[in-house]
Parts: C-alpha cells; sequence; structure tokens
C-alpha cells in the first residue's frame, strides 16, 4: 500500500519527508507540483533528484477521482460524479462566473443529519470522505478546467462546502482539506472565499473559529425550534438560540464580518409573512440574545419527489425578501444554476441511487473526455449565483 500525497496538508508531507529522510523543502517542493501544476507522476517533477524520484514511486502516489459521469450546462455548470467506492458516489459542481469561479465541494457520502427537504439527507449516511478525496475533488477540477481552458491562471477562485453531506461531521478530514485550500503554495485561495456551510453542529462551529476560520454559512431555513425541529432534526440538539450564539462568538475569528444564513423557501411551511418577521425577531436580538450581524440568502427549493415539499412560488419569495430587505437585513435571492443538468443543491443524490445506468455513463464520460472544451460555455457567464459568495 502506497500512500496518497493528496491527504496531507503541508504540515502532513513535511512529517512524511521526513520519514523518507528527506528535508522540509522538498515537501513544499513537492506540495507545489501535486496542486499548483496538477502533477500526478513523479518523472514530471523535474527538480527533484532521482533518488527522491524513485523513493516517492514506491511508496506513496496521487489519487485522481473515478467520474462516473460529467454534465455541462448551457449555463457554463458542470457537475461531477465521482465513483468514491462501495457503490458510493459524490458530486461537485463548478459554477463559472464574470468575476469568479466557484467549486462546490462534497464532504461524505450520504448525510446523517436528514434533513427532510435535502435528497442527500434522503439518502441516510454512507460514510465520511478522507481528506484526500476532498482535496481530490478541486485538484481534479481546477487542472482539468485550466487544461480545457488552455491557461495556466487558477480557475476555481471559491470553494463552497456545499456539496453532499455536513462538513462539520467530518471535521478530522475536513480541516486539513481546508489548509490545503488556502496555503499559498497549493490553491492560496482567500479565507473570504472558502466557505463552509452547516445544518448547525455548535461545538464544532467553536472549533473551526479557532483552528480554521472560513467564510460560515449557516442553514436555518426555519424562524423557531418548533419548526426547525421538524426540517433540520440536528435542531432537537442545538437549538436556534444556542445556534446563534455560537455564530456571534464565531464572528469575532471570521474572515468576514458577517455570517450568512440561509433560508430554503418551502410554499406554505416557511415562506409565510409571519415566518420573515420571527425571522427579524430572531437577528436583531433581545433581552436574552443580542442579535447576530448576517446577511440572509433565500434559497428557492429544489424539489424532489420523496420530499413531499414543493417551491416557494417567486412572488411569495419576493415578498419574504422585501420584509427582511425594509427591516434593514440584508437580503439576496439564490439564482438557480444548472437546472439543465439537476447541479441545483439538494438535487446531488438523486443520480447516485440510481446506479443501474453507470456502465452508460462510464460510456459518455470515454466520449466526453475526447471532446474540446465548449468555450462558449465560459463566455456565457450571466448570473449571479449566490451574492455571498465573496467576489
Ligand atoms: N450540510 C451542509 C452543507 C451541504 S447542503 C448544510 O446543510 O449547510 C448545502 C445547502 O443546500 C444547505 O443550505 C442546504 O440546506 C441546501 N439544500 C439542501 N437541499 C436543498 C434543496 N432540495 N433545495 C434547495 N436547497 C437545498
Ligand atoms: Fe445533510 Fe446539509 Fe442535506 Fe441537511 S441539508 S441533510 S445537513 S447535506
Amino acid at each position: 500500500m502506497t500512500v496518497n500525497l493528496l491527504e496531507f496538508d503541508l504540515e502532513g508531507l513535511a512529517g512524511f519527508c521526513d520519514q523518507l529522510g528527506e528535508k522540509r523543502y522538498r515537501a513544499t517542493q513537492l506540495f507545489r507540483w501535486i496542486h499548483q501544476r496538477g502533477a500526478s507522476d513523479f518523472d514530471q517533477m523535474s527538480d527533484l533528484a532521482r533518488s527522491l524520484r524513485e523513493k516517492l514511486k514506491s511508496r506513496a502516489h496521487i489519487a485522481d477521482m473515478r467520474v462516473i459521469s460529467q454534465h455541462d450546462s448551457v449555463d457554463g455548470t458542470i457537475k461531477w460524479l465521482f465513483d468514491v467506492g462501495g457503490g458510493n458516489a459524490v458530486e461537485s459542481v463548478f459554477i463559472p462566473e464574470d468575476d469568479r469561479g466557484t467549486l462546490c465541494v462534497s464532504s461524505q457520502a450520504g448525510c446523517a443529519v436528514g434533513c427532510r427537504f435535502c435528497s442527500t439527507g434522503h439518502q441516510g449516511f454512507s460514510r465520511n470522505l478522507t481528506t484526500g478525496e476532498i482535496v481530490a475533488q478541486l485538484w481534479f477540477a481546477e487542472h482539468l478546467l485550466r487544461q480545457r481552458l488552455a491557461t495556466p491562471n487558477r480557475v476555481i477562485s471559491n470553494v463552497v462546502m456545499m456539496g453532499m453531506g455536513e462538513p462539520l461531521q467530518n471535521y478530522s478530514a475536513l480541516l486539513p482539506a481546508l489548509r490545503v485550500m488556502l496555503d499559498d503554495h497549493a490553491y492560496g485561495l482567500s479565507r473570504r472565499r472558502v466557505t463552509v456551510s452547516t445544518s448547525g453542529v455548535v461545538p464544532m462551529i467553536d472549533r473551526l473559529a479557532e483552528d480554521c476560520p472560513v467564510a460560515l454559512a449557516v442553514s436555518l431555513h426555519a424562524p423557531n425550534d418548533v419548526l426547525r425541529d421538524s426540517l433540520v432534526p440536528l435542531n432537537r440538539k442545538y437549538p436556534i438560540a444556542e445556534l446563534l450564539e455560537t455564530c456571534a462568538r464565531y464572528l469575532s475569528r471570521a474572515p468576514r464580518d458577517f455570517i450568512t444564513l440561509e433560508y430554503c423557501m418551502l410554499q406554505g411551511v416557511n415562506d409565510q409573512p409571519e415566518h420573515a418577521r420571527q425571522l427579524i425577531d430572531l437577528v436583531r436580538g433581545n433581552a436574552k440574545s443580542k442579535g447576530l450581524r448576517c446577511k440572509v440568502n433565500l434559497i428557492p427549493f429544489n424539489p424532489f419527489p420523496a420530499s413531499g415539499l414543493l417551491r416557494s412560488p417567486a412572488a411569495v419569495v419576493a415578498a419574504f425578501a422585501g420584509i427582511l430587505g425594509d427591516a434593514g437585513i440584508v437580503t439576496t435571492v439564490r439564482k438557480t444554476r444548472g437546472d439543465d443538468i439537476d447541479a441545483a443543491c439538494g438535487q446531488l443524490a438523486g443520480e447516485i441511487q440510481d446506479r443501474t445506468r453507470v456502465d452508460e455513463r462510464m460510456a459518455q464520460q470515454r466520449i466526453f473526455m475526447m471532446q474540446p472544451v465548449q468555450q462558449r460555455q465560459f463566455e456565457k457567464r450571466g448570473h449571479t449565483r449566490d451574492e455571498q459568495i465573496e467576489r
């Protein structure tokens, strides 16, 4: 068994080099080859001594993701379905915009939180991804896109941990992965441009503040505990007041001066004016709670049959946004992207349950790999998907 070098942040790689009897600066060189240049073959690494390259060949490898399928949307969004073994698959989605490229990354195969409106949640939990599997999504997408666009420059400027899974329930794998994303010798992303989205794992929000404060998005979805208990079961363990206090603490370490509250608009469930008014009271605070500096991001629900839920009509979403806006709360409505390829949030699991067509998809993938990039897909970058993601 050789070691997958995508499992390591720079510190970890330095430890590995140490075991090989190599100096620390070798780890930096190796790290740059892997993450900045996308190298997976040690023979490419021309400034490493031949003896080291031989040692690496016998002890290490760089594990690429196995692509089951790739779907290109007319709006430029690209979705990949990756095989992570044992009948499990996860997805990543690339969303190009005029001034940035965002990759939506998965942290788990399935999810144990089981939110009512989320198709990943309906799937149940399979397993945590390793650091290497989280990093590999970025490594794969970044270097494939550079190749397709024939550019040596960075294509992915933002990462959002909004794919499948609850990242803060896979903290030990997430933390080194975040460090790789931020490291100047790897992807060098700004802390403001890496967003962890959570359903509210309170103790781990505090840990993140200590260990690696990046932008934080909290999936609130309801303005009172009774309703949130029914939508996000984790609320029974960490109710809203506790969650918002933790968010307020996070702000003292956060790279931005607000927390994003995500709110999925479900027809007749959480989208009424009364809910908007309760939400205003929550974030403004009262005698007991101090309130929270935040932005609210309203997400049109992506329906799937098993949920039994419907998307709120656009007029209802606009009215809800209007009430919040009138109260001085910065509110955005997420534009859906990649609708034609089911790339939108919450649809990530849909395809996975249908494993019967894997062979067909593999065949499609081979055809795709032989096609040149459709440049126009990157030129048609009309929409802002999500205002809260740093420009
Ligand atoms: N587990 C984390 C991150 C992954 S989910 C979290 O819950 O925050 C990413 C975002 O997609 C969350 O805000 C989630 O609530 C939202 N989402 C899940 N299912 C959805 C659906 N069917 N329609 C719209 N948004 C959905
Ligand atoms: Fe898990 Fe997030 Fe889906 Fe809830 S919304 S089930 S936490 S992935």
